[in-house]
């Protein structure tokens, strides 16, 4: 097993049959989407890869990746750190063909043409995806809890399942 520093892109075969490790930071200047997607990306992204090959012989790779972000509290409109975390497994795959055929337990990925996938990339779209869609600060953090407090306002948004939520569900299919 070999740690080294998170590269851009690997060949996800080769990786798999060395059974690769890889751990680094991605400078949070690349992260130019998340950085669109919040009011500012906090700090640079940690994050940890490891390839496989499965029992059915796909070759996948299962990866973590945390980063602070900064966004903004819907309940008192003032910014908050929010710690984004993101897991997720992934099969690299080479048409639609393969894709369609994947277990469910993974999330496909083309590989580019030179054979590899961009790691950056999924970090980046994993994060994305695990941003809350109504941030709010902890109840006893926030401007407004007293408010909340004491007019026992109950809280439809965190009752109400998340339209948000269904579509990225559509979007790992
Ligand atoms: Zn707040």
């Amino acid at each position: 097993m070999q740690k080294i520093k998170l590269p851009v892109s690997v060949d996800p075969v080769r990786a798999a049959q060395k059974g690769l490790e890889l751990e680094g930071r991605i400078p949070k200047e690349l992260m130019s989407r998340l950085a669109e997607s919040t009011i500012s990306v906090h700090s640079d992204i940690d994050a940890v890869f490891s390839f496989d090959i499965d029992k059915q012989k796909l070759r996948i790779f299962h990866g973590k990746a945390s980063v602070a972000v900064e966004l903004i509290c819907q309940r008192c409109n003032e910014p908050m750190l929010y710690q984004c975390e993101a897991e997720f497994t992934y099969c690299p795959v080479h048409n639609q063909e393969q894709e369609n055929n994947l277990p469910d337990a993974y999330e496909s990925i083309y590989y580019d043409e030179n054979g590899e996938v961009n790691l950056h990339q999924v970090v980046e779209d994993e994060l994305i995806l695990v941003l809350p869609q109504i941030a709010k600060h902890a109840i006893n953090e926030c401007q407004q809890s007293e408010y909340e407090i004491t007019f026992g306002e109950i809280d439809e948004d965190e009752q109400r399942p998340n339209p948000f939520d269904a579509l990225a569900q559509l979007k790992r299919k």
